[in-house]
C-alpha cells in the first residue's frame, strides 16, 4: 500500500529506535534539531505512515483515516498541526528529563490535554484470558493516531524507572542528532540512538582523532 500523499511520491521509512512509542514519535526529527532539522513528517498522509509503521494504527484503520483525510482536508491538515505540537511538547518534555532538567509546566499541560483527549477512547476489549486494553473505533476521528502516543507518553512519564533511563544520543552535544531512546542494557550504558548510525561515527571521529594525534 502506498500511503504517501502524492502520487509518485516514496513512503519514508521511519527508524524506531526509542523503545518506546512516544519517543519514536518525538524522533521524527532528524539532523541537526535546533539549526538544521530535518523533519520527516510533512502532511497527515505522512503521519498516518508513521503511525501505521510504529504500531499506533493499524493497515485497516490507516485506509480509513486517509481517506477521511481526502474527505476533509482541512481538518487533516488542523489535525496534522496539532500532532506536530504534541510531538514538539513531547520532545521537549522528554529531553528535560534526560538532561535531569525540570520539565516545565506547558510541556506536561501539553501532554496531559493530549492524555484528556486520548483516555475519552480508550476500551477494555475482550482479548486473551479475558481482557485487554484498545481504543474505541471512532469513524472520522483523524487524531485517532495521536491517543496511543498520549497514552505511551503517560505511562512512560509515571513509569519511575523508565523514566529515569530515558536519554539523549550522544551525538547531541555536537548538534549532529538529537534523537531520544529509553536506555534498556542491563549495565545502562548506551549512549547512542543507533550504534550502526550515531555510534559508529563517533567511533570513526575518535579514531581520526587519535591517527591525527599520533602523526602530529
Ligand atoms: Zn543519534
Amino acid at each position: 500500500m502506498v500511503m504517501a500523499g502524492a502520487p509518485g511520491e516514496t513512503e519514508w521509512t521511519f527508524e524506531l529506535l526509542g523503545g518506546r512509542l512516544c519517543l519514536d514519535f518525538a524522533n521524527t526529527v532528524s539532523g541537526r534539531r535546533v539549526t538544521d532539522p530535518r523533519d520527516r513528517l510533512h502532511d497527515y498522509a505522512g503521519l498516518l505512515s508513521w503511525g501505521r509503521q510504529a504500531g499506533a494504527i493499524g493497515e485497516a484503520q490507516a485506509r480509513r483515516l486517509l481517506a477521511e483525510a481526502r474527505r476533509r482536508p482541512a481538518d487533516a491538515e488542523r489535525a496534522f498541526r496539532e500532532a506536530i505540537a504534541l510531538r514538539e511538547a513531547l520532545y521537549e518534555v522528554f529531553l528535560a528529563f534526560a538532561q535531569d532538567r525540570d520539565p516545565g509546566k506547558a510541556g506536561l499541560e501539553a501532554v496531559n490535554a493530549a492524555l484528556g483527549r486520548a483516555l475519552a477512547h480508550r476500551r477494555i476489549r475482550r482479548g486473551e484470558g479475558c481482557c485487554a486494553f484498545g481504543w474505541e473505533e471512532v469513524p472520522g476521528a483523524l487524531d485517532a493516531v495521536l491517543w496511543p502516543v498520549a497514552a505511551s507518553a503517560a505511562e512512560l512519564l509515571v513509569s519511575g524507572d523508565d523514566l529515569a533511563r530515558v536519554r539523549v544520543c550522544g551525538l547531541y552535544e555536537s548538534g549532529e542528532c538529537g534523537w531520544l531512546f529509553v536506555d534498556q542494557t542491563k549495565s545502562h550504558t548506551r549512549r547512542w540512538c543507533s550504534m550502526k548510525d550515531c555510534g559508529n561515527r563517533a567511533k570513526a571521529r575518535r579514531h581520526y582523532r587519535k591517527v591525527k594525534a599520533a602523526g602530529a
